[in-house]
């Protein structure tokens, strides 16, 4: 069974089942009601330094695109690339170090010299001093797509009942779980609960640090399109890979289908605040007017906020959590759990299956941190 029906529950689902395996999704909410409702959809090679989350999204993106043929336009996948822009000569020179490096890994990178840049994207602003093209990047609409994975998968979906207890037999193995609706038992339970895969873990007794990272986007009115790929500047590579607290906004701006630009995203560690802020949507208005100045001149129609769930490495936890037999975590994805999700989804079936999983788990082990106490109850 699988705790929590977000966009990695929902694959995690779908490729447990086509392995052969009976599953049920379990969720205290709707499904998509956590951070896959609550965040953005782009599915990034881009912004990731070589090392083991890159061959995640590599894989991911692969599976990805099969996803896509199969289920056509019903999730918005759209392969349209990733355009970063690098404003100086020296952040240009870090950005194509860093696709130098990406390259070696697998990802396909094309240089583009700034007087070329207005051939991608017409409206972007003058000035910049180059960039880079990564056409694997793509995009979803994380909601669809977590749906129809789930009407894919063919899981039966247990929505509004809430996970209180992972049950383990006297040897200590997982043997259900007990719900605010009686129990379902199960011979593995796989946590996907996201943000809350801290909460989840310590009902089974063990030790799982995600911690939550907030972040805004603001969705103008609808457009005609204007911004062909995702766009960000060589700045938000440095956000992404930061461990800080304080607060991050160098914006990525995209054009969606209904056309809404979406402009995405801050990150900073404030707790699960849902408080508006003002200063942050500004910030993140002000970069994207930067990049774009027609955006100077279009309303913004909303702001939405999330929790991007955050493991201290930074890595997610994907695979068999050796203290307790019987459970796995597919969780701690941080900003990219849409982008990752399949190809989570597809190692989680085949440990759960007893095959050896097609990339090594090493870096994602569940108990790669510190481990304090925590009791369990039979
Ligand atoms: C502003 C913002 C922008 C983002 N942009 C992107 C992006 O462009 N690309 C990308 O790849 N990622 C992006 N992300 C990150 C992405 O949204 C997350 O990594 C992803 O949604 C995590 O999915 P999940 O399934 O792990 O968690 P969730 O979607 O949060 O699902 C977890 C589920 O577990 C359920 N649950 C928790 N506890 C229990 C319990 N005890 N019993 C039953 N159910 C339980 C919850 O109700 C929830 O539905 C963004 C995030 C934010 C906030």
């Amino acid at each position: 069974m699988v705790v929590g029906a977000g966009m990695v529950g929902a694959a995690c689902a779908l490729y447990a089942a086509r392995a052969g395996l009976d599953v049920i999704l379990v969720d205290r909410g709707p499904l998509a009601g956590g951070t896959t409702g609550a965040g953005e959809g782009n599915l990034l090679v881009s912004d990731k330094e070589p090392g083991p989350e890159l061959r995640l999204a590599l894989k991911s993106a692969t599976l990805w695109g099969e996803l896509a043929q199969e289920l056509g336009t019903a999730v918005e996948y759209e392969p349209k690339g990733g355009l970063v822009v690098a404003s100086t000569p020296a952040s240009l020179t870090a950005l194509t170090d860093l696709a130098a490096a990406q390259r070696t890994a697998g990802v396909t990178t094309v240089r583009v010299p700034a007087d070329q840049l207005h051939e991608l994207e017409p409206h972007l602003a003058d000035g910049l001093a180059g960039g880079v093209l990564y056409p694997q990047d793509a995009q979803v609409m994380p909601t669809l797509a977590a749906a129809h994975l789930v009407r894919a998968s063919g899981a039966r979906l247990e929505t509004g009942r809430t996970v209180t207890r992972v049950l383990r037999d006297t040897a200590g193995a997982v043997r259900g779980v007990r719900t605010d609706r009686g129990d379902i038992l199960a011979p593995a339970v796989v946590n996907a609960a996201g943000t809350w895969g801290a909460e989840v873990a310590a009902l089974a007794g063990v030790r799982l640090p995600v911690l939550p990272r907030r972040g805004f986007v603001l969705v103008t009115e609808p457009l005609p399109r204007r911004v062909r790929h995702k766009v960000y500047t060589a700045d938000y590579v440095d956000d992404v890979a930061s461990d800080s607290a304080a607060l991050k906004t160098s914006p990525v701006v995209e054009g969606t289908a209904a056309g809404p630009v979406l402009i995405g995203a801050s990150r900073e560690r404030v707790g699960f605040d849902r408080s508006f802020s003002l200063p942050v949507v500004r910030a993140l208005a002000a970069g994207a007017t930067r990049l774009f100045p027609f955006l100077e001149h279009v309303r913004a129609m909303r702001a939405y906020l999330g929790f991007r769930p955050c493991l201290p490495d930074r890595l997610p936890a994907v695979g068999p959590d050796p203290r307790v037999p019987g459970l796995f975590h597919a969780c701690g994805h941080e900003g990219a759990g849409i982008g990752l999700a399949t190809g989570t989804g597809h190692l989680i079936a085949q440990t759960l299956t007893g095959r050896d999983p097609e990339l090594d788990l090493t870096p994602f082990r569940p108990d790669r941190f510190p481990e304090e106490a925590a009791p369990w109850i039979p």
